[in-house]
């Protein structure tokens, strides 16, 4: 039976830190670090993302703001926004939600925030540090998997064979880039990959990343693998659960991350984590 691993337990540990890092911040009375989040419309599942993130800080002592504008808010408005709050001294972190409605250009915003500010790690200038190997933000949901692979045993991903479901570019994209650099050999597969079965079964880590409610039985998992569940999802009874058949693909892991409790704590972790950074990188160059 696989080791089951707690992204949320990691996470309060992460969060138990920062927490302590902003208390030391506090009693020296010097600025706190600020994240400001901007929410267009009311889509039910980004309203609930943005508070678990509200939450987040309020535990960990983090300044935050909520700006949450009308579903037909314009391009220009928003771009003037960010322009505000990229120029504003106080703030440290900025983070649109996506999805955006579909009149406004998702590029064109993430290009907007200053690559300072981007602690979701999604500005291109950010996402080619990555591809680099430079410190940068990395995208929070890669890099709370990371932490979780960290927290196995980073030294086993040198020469394991990972295999990544999903090539978005907030997950499987970036989670490819972070195994490479980390000298795994990684298999990036996709709806097209022909086969896909048989790659999954190579894989000594497997890291899924689709949007569909457990696609991934124990048929698809060698014996032994780490087995990370990206997914989120809603199954036929609306119940939370992940991509992959936790049941089945139990028996077959070493280590498996459940839905909820797994990786999605840790993405919030990450972004409290960049947020700091943002601010400590933030009060340097202030200093000069
Ligand atoms: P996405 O942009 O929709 O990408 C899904 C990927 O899965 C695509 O690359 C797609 O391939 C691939 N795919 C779809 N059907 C497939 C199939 N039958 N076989 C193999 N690959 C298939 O999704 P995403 O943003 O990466 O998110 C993936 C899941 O993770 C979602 O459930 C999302 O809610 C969740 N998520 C969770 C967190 C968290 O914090 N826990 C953060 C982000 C996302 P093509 O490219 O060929 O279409």
């Amino acid at each position: 039976m696989a080791e089951v691993i707690y992204g949320s337990e990691i996470a309060a540990d992460i969060k138990a830190d920062l927490k302590q890092q902003i208390a030391e911040l506090n009693k020296r009375n010097e600025r706190l670090p600020r994240l400001v989040v901007i929410l267009i419309g009311n889509h039910a599942a980004s309203l609930s993302y943005v508070k678990g993130k509200e939450r987040a800080c309020h535990e960990i002592g983090m300044e935050n703001e909520l700006i949450q504008l009308s579903e037909d808010t314009q391009e220009s408005e928003l771009l003037a926004l960010i322009d505000k709050l990229n120029q504003d001294a106080a703030v440290d972190g900025i983070l649109v939600q996506l999805p955006l409605p579909e009149h406004i250009n998702e590029s064109r915003v993430l290009y907007a925030i200053s690559p300072e500010k981007d602690v979701d790690g999604f500005h291109p200038y950010n996402i080619g540090r990555m591809m680099m190997g430079k410190p940068t933000f990395l995208p929070c949901t890669p890099k709370g998997i990371m932490e979780v692979l960290k927290r196995i045993s980073m030294k086993e991903l040198s020469g394991k064979h990972a295999v990544v479901i999903g090539r978005s570019n907030i997950v499987g994209k970036p989670i490819a880039q972070l195994l490479l650099a980390a000298n795994a050999t990684v298999t990036i597969t996709h709806s097209k990959t022909a086969n896909i079965k048989e790659i999954t079964k190579m894989a000594d880590i497997l890291i899924v990343a689709v949007g569909k409610p457990r696609m991934v039985d124990g048929s698809w998992i060698k014996e032994g693998a780490v087995v990370i569940d990206v997914g989120v999802n809603r199954d036929e009874n609306n119940k939370l659960c992940g991509d992959v058949d936790f049941a089945s693909a139990e028996s077959k892991a070493a280590y498996i991350t459940p839905v909820p409790k797994g990786i999605g704590p840790m993405t919030i972790a990450m972004l409290m984590s960049n947020t700091l950074d943002a601010y400590f990188a933030h009060q340097k160059s202030a200093q000069g």
